[in-house]
């Protein structure tokens, strides 16, 4: 195979510079071999721009102002590298959660005092880590046909995923209670039971009552319409 001096093959597009191409298969080329720099061997260029970084946020963190909590819930602290600093001292401060924040669960009671569950099973069948035990029973109540007996959620295998809530056809479940579950030194302690879970509508101070209308129909049952 043939090869001679590359002068007429100039490559046209970015790449590899062709040294020479082979006159017997034009597809057979000579390139230059590419040594990686100095920098790139070393990674002093990767290292300094990385020092360099860490610098930044250090020089930041020790003579930046930090942003308050009032600033942040209101969302009124202004921009700029002396007020990046986003650090909350938990738990001492605390942010405002969003509106739909989901929090315990809380289970809602109808306007006699008793739990609006129907015992559908409906939340223990939708729950993707199955934490949620239910026992129903007969209810005393003639207009409805099953009450839970036990109505356990296992807070530690909970994934707070809020499918409970929404597959819940009366309003009975919710988890807008607005504070995280509590922490516990045995796994028994995490076990929210039906009277635990009634008592945290009083505990956070919301109403246990649901706005829907008991017995309603249509599609405005929610609102009370
Ligand atoms: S929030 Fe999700 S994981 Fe937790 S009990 Fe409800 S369905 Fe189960
Ligand atoms: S979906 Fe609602 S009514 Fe049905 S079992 Fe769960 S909490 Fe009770």
């Amino acid at each position: 195979m043939g090869s001679h001096a590359h002068d007429d093959h100039e490559p046209t597009t970015a790449g590899p510079k062709v040294l020479a191409v082979s006159t017997v298969s034009p597809k057979v080329r000579t390139i230059a071999v590419v040594r990686p720099s100095a920098d790139d061997v070393t990674y002093l260029a990767a290292t300094k721009t990385g020092l360099g970084i860490t610098l930044k946020h250090f020089a930041k963190n020790l003579f930046g102002f930090r942003r308050t909590v009032k600033q942040l819930n209101e969302g009124t602290a202004p921009h700029g590298l002396q007020n990046d600093i986003e650090t909350i001292q938990y738990p001492e401060e605390k942010v405002v959660y969003p509106e739909r924040f989901r929090g315990l669960h809380r289970l809602m009671q109808r306007d006699d005092g008793n739990v609006r569950c129907v015992a559908c099973m409906c939340c223990p069948t939708v729950c993707p880590a199955n934490c949620i035990t239910i026992v129903p029973e007969q209810s005393d109540d003639k207009g409805i046909e099953k009450r839970p007996a036990i109505f356990e959620i296992d807070e530690l295998r909970c994934v707070v995923c809020g499918l409970c809530v929404e597959a819940c056809p009366c309003d009975a479940i919710r988890m807008d209670s607005g504070v995280h579950a509590k922490p516990v030194e045995e796994r028994g302690a995490a076990i929210m039971t039906k009277d635990k879970l009634l008592a945290v509508s009083k505990d956070v101070g919301k109403s246990p009552l649901s706005i829907a209308t008991q017995g309603g129909v249509g599609a405005n049952w929610r609102d009370g319409k």
